[in-house]
């Protein structure tokens, strides 16, 4: 199963990470970090796909996914 590993404090909570997720298995914290923010966090990890599309679309690269060799590709281009 991937790994999805959310600095919460490098988390600046733009929420792109959330929109991003194709399976919608991330949140938005109800608990604020140390710059302030509600940040990013993985509710259902046993839904990941390893895809990265959180890791790829987020600014200040606070997110990390280790696959295991478990990714799966999304889509056909
Ligand atoms: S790796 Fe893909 S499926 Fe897993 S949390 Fe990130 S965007 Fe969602
Ligand atoms: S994209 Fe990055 S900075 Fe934005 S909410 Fe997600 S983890 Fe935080």
């Amino acid at each position: 199963m991937p790994s999805v590993i959310i600095d919460k404090n490098h988390c600046k909570g733009c929420e792109l990470c959330v929109k991003a997720c194709p399976q919608q298995i991330l949140q938005m914290s109800k608990t604020i970090g140390v710059k302030g923010y509600f940040y990013a966090e993985l509710f259902d990890s046993s839904r990941c796909i390893g895809c990265k599309l959180c890791a790829v679309t987020c600014p200040d690269v606070a997110i990390e996914v280790v696959t295991h060799g478990t990714s799966f590709v999304l889509y056909d281009y």
